[in-house]
């Protein structure tokens, strides 16, 4: 569903419409009574719980934007925002393992797959199964298209061979969209996007990254050895897979702006509770100009940060060109999340640099703002190309 020229036009990008305050609003519940309690478990254990991952799935979490036909709930790309958001400001960890499903997987799907595809896949994903988008690979971050991973043609199959990394998601997911080169002299015009099910013959999941932050949200090597994957399986043309690549990361950033924004929300609401609290001289430290300031500047941080991101997820329903937007949400945001939630440790004092309060947390989980889905270098330079008028 897009939303009419017209209401992108006359309402504030902050204003919600009904049915967006209500589907925040349980979320936000959901996220406070259902995740909260376990944050700081599933961080120390480094593992996602199941039972809240099939609370994802019956809510509608995982396919926001996804037609009804297909299984989903017929929503909009700014609730799939909405919602990581919401979530990040809790846990930024179960933030990113919905906004992989909606921002990147579902978002390629709908664009890319075919009818019959989308018929057939799109179903499992708002029933019940995890998915994974896999691009990265050792030698292959920023270059994303220098990938080595060779999918070689075998009568009505490809069989795939080669190396992801860095797969988030993957532990638990039982569907990946991978990409793989079908022609190495062809450069990016080689690359080809792949569905593949975690139970294929030569298809399995390596190692398990110990994280520094969203450490209950998994990242896995992927190891492919003559994994035949059926022809059925091409999402998009053969050749074609760098496009389906760089147009899903265009909305995944708006995604990943959503969640640093919640992340840098979820800090600031630590902060200011604690500020009235906690008192110093005789007074709690809210009155203290000095703790005032601090927290003003936070605010108008996170107020900035939700703008852009707002910005760039409704021009994106509205069928505008958002691609500068989106990076600029992405950047900004991750560094407001950063500034923020190292203010909060500030505000707390010693106790924020403990694991007993949840801003050491929010710290760490701000890192990965500024590598994931681009590096911050990778944002500035789609900006300047922008700005210098698409020069290579
Ligand atoms: C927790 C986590 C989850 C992830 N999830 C996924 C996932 O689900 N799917 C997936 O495909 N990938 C995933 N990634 C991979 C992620 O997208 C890459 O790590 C990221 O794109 C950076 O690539 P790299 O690590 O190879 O760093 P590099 O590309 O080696 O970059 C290293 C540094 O060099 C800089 N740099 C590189 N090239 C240039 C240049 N031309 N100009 C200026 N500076 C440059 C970068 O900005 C960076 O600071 C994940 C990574 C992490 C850590």
């Amino acid at each position: 569903m897009q939303a009419s020229e017209t209401q992108i036009a006359t309402a504030a990008l902050t204003v919600l419409s009904e049915e967006e305050r209500m589907f925040q609003d349980s979320v936000r519940q959901f996220a406070r009574e259902r995740i909260a309690p376990h944050v700081r478990a599933m961080d120390e254990a480094g593992v996602f719980r199941k039972d809240l991952l099939e609370e994802f799935f019956k809510l509608g979490l995982m396919s926001i934007d996804v037609p009804e036909e297909y299984g989903g709930q017929g929503g909009t790309f700014f609730q799939s925002i909405l919602a990581i958001e919401e979530l990040a400001r809790v846990d930024p960890a179960a933030a990113v393992i919905v906004d992989v499903s909606n921002t990147l997987f579902n978002n390629a799907i709908l664009r890319w797959a075919s009818v019959e595809q989308k018929r057939h896949w799109l179903p499992r994903v708002a029933g019940g199964t995890l998915v994974s988008y896999a691009l990265s690979e050792a030698g292959s971050g920023s270059d994303a298209f220098a990938m080595t991973t060779r999918a070689v043609e075998d009568g009505d199959a490809f069989r795939i061979t080669g190396r992801k990394l860095w797969i988030t998601n993957a532990a638990e997911a039982g569907l990946f969209l991978l990409f793989a080169t079908v022609n190495p002299e062809a450069g990016y015009k080689g690359i080809t996007a792949f569905l593949i099910e975690r139970d294929s013959p030569g298809f399995k999941i390596g190692k398990k990254e110990d994280k520094l932050g969203i450490r209950a949200s998994s990242t896995c090597e992927l190891i492919l050895d003559d994994c035949r994957v059926p022809k059925s399986n091409v999402v998009g043309e053969v050749g074609k897979g760098y496009k389906v690549a760089i147009e899903t990361l265009n909305e995944g950033r708006i995604g990943i702006g959503a969640q640093m924004t919640g992340l840098a929300q979820g800090a600031l609401d630590h902060a200011l509770a604690y500020a009235q609290q906690r008192k110093q001289f005789g007074k709690a430290i809210a009155e203290f100009q000095g703790v005032q300031f601090e927290l003003a500047e936070m605010a108008v941080d996170v107020e900035a940060s939700r703008l852009l991101t707002y910005n760039a997820a409704r021009l994106r329903d509205a069928g505008r060109p958002f691609l500068t937007e989106a990076a600029m949400s992405k950047y900004f945001a991750s560094q407001v999340a950063e500034r923020v939630a190292s203010r909060a440790v500030e505000i707390f004092g010693g106790v924020g640099f403990t694991k007993d309060y949840p801003v050491e947390k929010l710290y760490r989980d701000a890192k990965i703002g500024r590598i994931y889905e681009g590096t911050s270098n990778m944002q500035r330079m789609t900006i300047a190309k922008q700005l210098l008028g698409n020069r290579p």
